[in-house]
C-alpha cells in the first residue's frame, strides 16, 4: 500500500500486529526480569498509548527508589569483573548483540512506531536503523581509542615518562527521550559497555516498548548478569532517585533542559557524579541571497527537515534566517512547501513518505500552546495553524505543519523549543545581524548555513555558537559526534568522542 490522505475512518485505528515485549510489567536487573519491589497499586502503571489513535497499546510498571536502587547495587557488583576484562572480549558481545538486532529489526521499527508515532517506513529505516548505525560506529571508534596513551615529547628530547590512562567512570545511570529512541539508547549504552562501564537504563515513560525489546536483544547476546540493567519509571521517580544516589558514578541524560537542569542539581547535592547532557535546540538555517538559482531547492530542504520526525528532531533548523533580497520568494516557497506537508499527515502505520502525529497528548497540547502564543505575540501565520488537520483521527496527536512569518527574534515561538512541526522566518539585512539573531537564544546546539562565498563560511564557522555547523547541506561524517554549547547541554555522543564520555583519566608517571 502507499499513503494515502489521513481519514477519519476507523482505519485509523489498525496497527500491524504489535510484537508486545512479553516482560512489559517486569524490569530486567541482574541478567533476569523481574517484578516491581513494591505491591502493585492504581498508581503503579502507566498506559502506553499509540499516539496515531490515542488507544493503549501497553502498560508499563512505574519503578520506586527500591527498583533503582537493586539495579544500583547490581550494576555495583557486577562493575571489577566487566570493567577489567579485555576490550576484545566486550566487543565480541556488543558484536553478537549486532547481529541480533539486525535479525530482530523489524520488531524494532514496528514498536518505535506504535509507541512515538513514527511512520513505520520511516520508522523502519532512519529509527531502527539509528541502533545498527550505532553500534557500527562505536565498534568502528573503538579501534582508534587507546585506553592508554603516552604524552608525546613531555620532556624536551621528545621522550615522556608519563602516560594516561582512560578508565571507566563506573556505574552509569542513562535517561532517555522519546523523540528517536533507539538512537538515544545506543548512543549512551554501547560506549557506555564497551569502555567497561555497568549501567542501569531508565528509557521515556512515553517510549518504553523498543527498550524492553532491547533489553530482550542483551539477555539473548548473553551479556554478564548485572552489566545492563533497565528499570522503567517517570522522571521524579526512577529518574531523580538515579541521579541523586551516592553509588552512580555518572548520570548522561537526553531530554529538555528543565529536566537537565533538575539532574546537575541532584548530582551536585549527592557526590557530585559527572553529568552529560543532550539537551534541546533552536536551530537557525541561515540562507544568504548569493546561493542565486539554488534558493527554492534549500528553502524547500530547510522546511522539510524542520517537520522531519514531525519536528520532534532537537537539531530541527526551526528558524529559517533569509537575506532581505531572497526573503520574499523564500516566504513564497516555504508556503507552498508547509502546504505541500500539510497533506501528507497520517496515521503510523501507513507505508510511504508522511509526517506521523506528534507523540503523546502532553506534547500535543504544549504545541498548540506554542502556536496559539505566535499567534497572540503578531506573527503572521501563513499556514496551519491551531487545531487538527482536517480528516484526521480526533483520538490521535495530529498537528498541522504551521509557517510563521515576519517572526521577531523577542517572540517565545522565536526563542524557545516547540517539539513539533512549526518553522519561524525572518529577514536579515547583514551576516552580522543573521549571527546576531543565530547566537540570540539560550540554545547551542545546532546551525545551517547556505552561502556560496567560501570566506563567509569559514567566519561563520567561528562566530556561530552552536556545537554543530552545517553548511551547505553537507552532513557531517558519521564518525562526528553530537556536540552542544550553552543551554543545549555538555554532552559529546557518538565516535571515539562518544567513548571519551564514558571514561575518566589518570595521569601516571615514572612507572617504566
Ligand atoms: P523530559 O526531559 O521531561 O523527559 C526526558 C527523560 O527525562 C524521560 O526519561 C523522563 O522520565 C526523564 N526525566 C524527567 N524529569 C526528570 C528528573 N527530574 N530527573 C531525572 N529524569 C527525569 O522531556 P519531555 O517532557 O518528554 O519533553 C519535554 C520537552 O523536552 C520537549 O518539548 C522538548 O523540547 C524537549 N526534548 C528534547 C529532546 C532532545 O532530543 N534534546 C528529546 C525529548 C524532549
Amino acid at each position: 500500500a502507499s499513503y494515502s490522505s489521513a481519514s477519519s475512518s476507523s482505519s485509523d485505528d489498525e496497527c500491524p500486529d504489535l510484537p508486545l515485549p512479553r516482560h512489559a510489567l517486569e524490569f530486567y536487573i541482574n541478567g533476569t526480569w523481574v517484578t516491581p519491589i513494591e505491591p502493585a497499586n492504581e498508581n503503579s502503571t502507566l498506559e502506553v498509548i499509540n499516539p496515531s489513535s490515542g488507544l493503549t497499546i501497553s502498560r508499563i510498571s512505574l519503578g520506586t527508589a527500591s527498583d533503582a536502587e537493586t539495579a544500583i547495587r547490581t550494576a555495583r557488583e557486577a562493575l571489577p569483573s566487566w570493567s577489567e576484562s579485555s576490550i576484545a572480549k566486550r566487543r565480541l558481545y556488543v558484536e553478537r548483540l549486532l547481529t541480533i538486532y539486525r535479525r530482530r529489526r523489524g520488531e524494532m521499527a514496528i514498536l518505535i512506531s506504535a509507541e512515538m508515532g513514527s511512520p513505520i517506513d520511516r520508522a523502519a529505516g532512519a529509527q531502527a536503523g539509528s541502533g545498527v548505525h550505532n553500534i557500527v560506529t562505536f565498534l568502528r571508534a573503538l579501534e582508534y581509542f587507546e585506553m592508554e596513551r603516552l604524552i608525546p615529547g613531555g620532556k624536551t628530547d621528545g621522550s615522556s615518562n608519563t602516560f594516561i590512562r582512560y578508565e571507566p567512570v563506573g556505574v552509569v545511570a542513562l535517561i532517555t527521550p522519546w523523540n528517536w529512541p533507539m538512537s538515544q539508547v545506543t548512543l549512551k549504552v554501547i560506549p557506555a559497555l564497551l569502555v567497561g562501564c555497568t549501567c542501569v537504563l531508565k528509557p521515556s515513560e512515553m517510549a518504553p516498548l523498543s527498550s524492553l525489546l532491547f533489553a530482550e536483544m542483551i539477555h539473548e547476546a548473553g551479556f554478564p548478569p548485572g552489566v545492563f540493567n533497565l528499570v522503567n519509571g517517570d522522571g521524579d521517580g526512577v529518574g531523580a532517585h538515579l541521579s541523586s544516589h551516592d553509588d552512580v558514578d555518572m548520570v548522561s541524560f537526553t531530554g529538555s533542559t528543565r529536566a537537565g537542569r533538575l539532574i546537575s542539581q541532584a548530582a551536585a547535592a549527592s557526590n557530585l557524579k559527572k553529568v552529560s547532557l543532550e539537551l534541546g535546540g533552536k536551530g537557525a538555517n541561515i540562507i544568504f541571497d548569493d546561493v542565486g538559482d539554488d534558493l527554492e531547492d534549500v528553502v524547500r530542504a530547510g522546511v522539510w527537515s524542520c517537520f522531519d520526525n514531525t519536528g520532534q528532531n532537537c537539531n530541527a533548523p526551526t528558524r529559517m534566517l533569509v537575506e532581505r533580497g531572497s526573503y520574499d520568494e523564500a516566504v513564497r516557497i516555504a508556503t507552498e512547501t508547509t502546504f505541500d506537508a500539510g497533506a501528507l499527515v497520517g496515521p503510523s502505520h501507513l507505508l510511504g513518505d508522511h509526517y506521523g502525529p506528534v507523540s503523546s497528548g502532553v506534547q500535543f497540547e504544549r504545541v498548540q500552546g506554542y502556536i496559539q502564543s505566535g499567534i497572540d505575540q503578531g506573527a503572521r501565520l501563513v499556514a496551519g495553524g491551531t487545531g487538527r488537520p482536517e480528516g484526521s483521527n480526533p483520538r490521535g496527536f495530529f498537528v498541522k505543519p504551521t509557517l510563521f512569518v515576519d517572526v521577531t527574534p523577542d517572540m517565545s515561538i522565536a526563542r524557545e523549543e516547540i517539539f513539533g512541526p512549526v518553522l519561524c522566518m525572518m529577514p536579515f539585512d547583514s551576516e552580522d545581524e543573521a549571527v546576531e539573531i543565530a547566537n540570540g537564544t539560550p540554545y547551542g546546539l545546532t546551525s545551517y548555513v547556505h552561502t556560496k562565498n567560501r570566506e563567509r563560511r569559514r567566519r561563520l564557522a567561528r562566530s556561530l555558537k552552536s556545537g554543530m555547523i552545517e553548511m551547505n547541506g553537507i552532513e557531517a561524517d558519521s564518525g562526528a559526534p553530537f556536540a552542544a554549547m550553552k543551554a543545549s547541554g555538555n554532552g559529546r555522543e557518538g565516535g571515539i568522542w562518544g567513548l571519551e564520555e564514558y571514561t575518566v583519566i589518570k595521569v601516571v608517571s615514572g612507572v617504566e
